[in-house]
């Protein structure tokens, strides 16, 4: 991966992608792997937007269920087995374990039914994947079986508990990057910190984007047939300057924690009804998903509110846990497509993704859910073909394994994966900040590792130690 800007303005490319979130990521790769032409560019780091802020968890689609959603479901079970196929060294099982009360759309009953359904949907769950991460089939816990491997979750009025099973990205910076590499090895041009600012137009249809790159501001023109717009938190710039409406978003949070992790996932309810998931990663809890329940178009503004308005939703959900403020070591936020929810007034995260496609060459993309990217870009790229008039190539993004690598030596990622920022040496190339801030010593040794190669001098290299505390920074 190298700067050289001069490849995105050399030729009229096929596809432009506008934002390189697992989104833009998996549509470059699957429409390079068929054989476009194809440039990527993300006005941040790859993976820097919601992709970085997901709860890890490849979800196999059970609560769709509930709804009796069968194809978001099956489509689910689907995806989150190909990640097993194609990144097994990316991934984990992890369990999940639900108390059960009385109820009669959520209790023991209940439970069953959706786990038998469940069996249907998934019956071919593992066709195809390693031994080690075999997906075992969903099953309900009486309560004393409950209490007994359990004993935390014993409280009045638990009748039993659902158990399941999912998958965890265990590096998921790095499998979000992986299909970045890939699509780079397939042909495709890809750019972080270059931020496309207008669509060109060319009689009414879009041909591409006006675009500056953030380090030099050197203004852009990136010439191409179709443009995908996967701008995540700015999809809304890229419609709004196309004449359309916008896409309403709600921010959603997880937070990470101190607090070292046991071996399984446990849910919880919060008085508003909220099911919460408390996630063993990188030895740590991570509690998520909340919403903030109203519409916005910032992932910072009102942060402190919400992170107390969400602890105290978890110190609902898990009574025994007396989670404080001093525990929150990084809040994962993003802004995702919003719906509105059961309760009159509260919005909260759509659950299907919105494809828009209207005949003048853009494609808006708004998804909801890592776990089903890629199935989503097969669909995209099929539209692609479409519009250039050609015939579909077939995808083979699901069979074709990604060149997933676990965390490399910083010089390496700086030389070969695209480092701009020292946030993104230790973010997302490393694991380094992943659960929280590093220590003075760390971030000084990185800092001078990452800036040799690159040549900051010291004033640039504090600023970029200064960037990194920042980001911290809200949660203490
Ligand atoms: C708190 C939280 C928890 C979640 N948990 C899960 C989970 O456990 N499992 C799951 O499957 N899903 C989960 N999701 C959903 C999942 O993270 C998102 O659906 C997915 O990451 C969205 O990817 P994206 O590529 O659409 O957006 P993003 O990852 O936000 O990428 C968009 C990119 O576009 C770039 N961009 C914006 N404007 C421009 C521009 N003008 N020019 C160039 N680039 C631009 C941004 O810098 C960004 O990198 C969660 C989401 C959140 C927020």
């Amino acid at each position: 991966m190298t700067r050289d800007l001069g490849r995105l303005t050399a030729r009229t490319f096929d596809v432009l992608v506008v934002g390189g979130g697992v989104y833009g990521l998996t549509i470059a790769y699957d429409c390079a792997q068929r054989g476009l032409t194809v440039a990527l560019v993300d006005r941040a780091d790859f993976g820097s937007g919601a992709s970085f802020n997901h709860l890890r968890t490849l979800h196999g689609g059970l609560r769709y269920l509930q709804s009796l959603d069968i194809g978001r479901a099956r489509e689910s079970v689907c995806e989150r087995r190909t990640f097993a196929r194609i990144a097994p060294d990316a991934v984990r099982v992890q369990p999940f374990v639900l108390p059960l009360r009385r109820s009669l759309t959520r209790g023991v009953n209940a439970m069953r039914a959706g786990f038998a359904l469940d069996r249907l949907v998934a019956f071919d769950r593992n066709q195809g994947v390693a031994a080690n991460l075999q997906v075992p089939g969903g099953a309900v816990l009486s309560r004393t079986e409950t209490v007994r491997r359990f004993p935390n979750l014993d409280a009045p009025g638990l009748t039993g508990a659902a158990m399941w099973h999912d998958y965890v990205s265990t590096e998921s910076d790095r499998l979000t990057l992986s299909f970045g590499q890939a699509a780079i090895a397939c042909g495709a041009v890809l750019f972080n910190y270059v931020g496309a600012t207008a669509p060109l137009k060319e009689g009414g249809r879009v041909s591409g984007a006006r675009a500056s790159d953030g380090p030099t501001g050197r203004p852009l023109e990136i010439a191409a047939r179709v443009t995908v717009n996967a701008a995540g938190a700015g999809i809304n710039e890229w419609l709004g300057a196309s004449g359309r409406a916008a896409i309403p978003l709600v921010r959603a949070m997880n937070l990470v924690t101190r607090r070292e992790a046991g071996y399984v996932a446990v849910g919880g309810r919060s008085r508003s009804g909220r099911n919460l998931f408390q996630v063993p990663w990188k030895n740590r809890e991570l509690f998520g998903t909340w919403e903030a329940g109203r519409l916005s178009d910032s992932t910072d503004a009102g942060l402190e509110s919400d992170v107390s308005a969400f602890l105290s939703e978890i110190n609902q959900a898990f009574p025994a846990l007396g989670l404080k403020l001093s525990d929150v070591t990084l809040v994962h936020r993003g802004l995702v497509p919003a719906a509105l929810g059961p309760r009159p007034g509260r919005v909260e995260l759509a659950r299907h993704e919105r494809v828009i496609d209207r005949n003048d060459n853009l494609i808006t993309v708004a998804g909801t859910k890592y776990t089903t990217a890629r199935a989503v870009a097969q669909r995209v790229t099929d539209s692609v073909f479409r519009k250039l008039g050609r015939p579909a190539v077939p995808c083979r993004t699901d069979v074709t394994p990604l060149p997933f690598r676990r965390a490399v030596e910083l010089v390496n990622a700086v030389r070969d994966e695209m480092v701009v920022t020292l946030a993104d040496a230790v973010l997302r190339r490393t694991p380094l900040g992943a659960v929280g801030c590093p220590t003075d010593d760390e971030l000084t040794r990185a800092a001078g590792v990452v800036g040799a190669e690159l040549g900051w001098s010291p004033e640039k290299t504090a600023q970029e130690i200064a960037d990194v505390r920042r980001f911290y920074a809200l949660t203490g």
